[in-house]
């Protein structure tokens, strides 16, 4: 269903961003990968398995936070694979701590990569969508777009801007071909999460899977991981014609956590 089209994930060398990669490349679409460090054996990799697919796919390095370099990133990904037809704004950050301690250039950068970044690609991206008739923005939120967590005000206030961008930019565009959408993903078992297990784990002397049970036990009432399968899936119907009336979405996937 993408064949023809060039998709660039941000944040696409692990978690949900690979799997979105992998889904959307095996459905034909050329690949933009990026991430924030240089490329390795291990980006080669995966650009040697997403061509093995039958699509083009570069690696893209940079860092996030550097608002400037996004826009001149977009015309080089433009230059190499085409203009950009689905723009997967993924890359995050987290950091959990209390507000009274979180350190400001923490929040600073946090800022940057979860929401601003996601303002320049955009921009960025947007008219040439405009031009050749056809687009889609998927921003990776989360429930923390929806519900506030104790402990991570960085994460949750950028998500709840997430949010709001992604509701603006949708009805800026609501009468043209270029959706915008949002996915809130409840807990997915990728890096950032595996980092907050270990925290729990060490903070409560527990094992891996007492940690991973008593995470989900708190706040996802199916008490199972979404998975980063089912969340590429979602942005791959979200990025498909039969998604063009879904505009300004915040689509859960969350095992029935922001239902409570
Ligand atoms: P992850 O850590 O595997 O992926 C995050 C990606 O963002 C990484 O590839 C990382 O390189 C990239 N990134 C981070 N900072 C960057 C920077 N400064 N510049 C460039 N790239 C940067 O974790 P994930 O869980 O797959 O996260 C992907 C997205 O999904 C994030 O936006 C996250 O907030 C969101 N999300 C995750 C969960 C979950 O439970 N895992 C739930 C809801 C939302």
């Amino acid at each position: 269903p993408h064949s023809g089209r060039v998709a660039w994930i941000t944040g696409s060398t692990s978690g949900i961003g690979w799997a979105v990669a992998r889904q959307l490349a095996g459905e034909g679409a050329a690949i933009a990968l990026h991430g924030s460090a240089a490329p390795s054996a291990r980006t080669d990799a995966q650009l040697a398995e997403l061509q093995a697919l039958g699509v083009a796919a570069r690696y893209y390095a940079l860092d996030l936070a550097d608002g400037e370099a996004i826009a001149p990133l977009a015309r080089r990904i433009a230059a190499d694979l085409g203009e950009v037809d689905i723009l997967v704004n993924n890359a995050g950050m987290q950091h959990v701590e209390s507000v009274l301690s979180f350190p400001a250039a923490q929040w600073n950068t946090m800022l940057a990569v979860n929401l601003s970044a996601p303002f320049h690609t955009i921009q960025a991206c947007t008219p040439a969508m405009l031009e050749r008739g056809w687009g889609r923005i998927i921003n990776m939120a989360s429930v923390s777009g929806l519900v506030g967590v104790a402990h991570k005000p960085a994460y949750v206030a950028s998500k709840h801007g997430l949010l709001g961008l992604s509701k603006s930019v949708a009805l800026e565009l609501a009468t043209t071909p270029v959706t915008c959408n949002a996915i809130c993903p409840g807990w997915v078992l990728t890096p950032l999460v595996q980092a907050q297990i270990q925290a729990l784990a060490l903070r409560e002397n527990l094992d891996e899977p007492a940690a991973r049970a008593k995470l989900l036990g708190a706040k996802q009432p199916s008490q199972a991981f979404v998975t980063v399968e089912q969340v590429a899936a979602l942005v791959s119907f979200v990025a498909s014609d039969n998604a063009a009336q879904v505009r300004g979405a915040q689509w859960n996937m969350d095992g029935g956590f922001t239902a409570a």
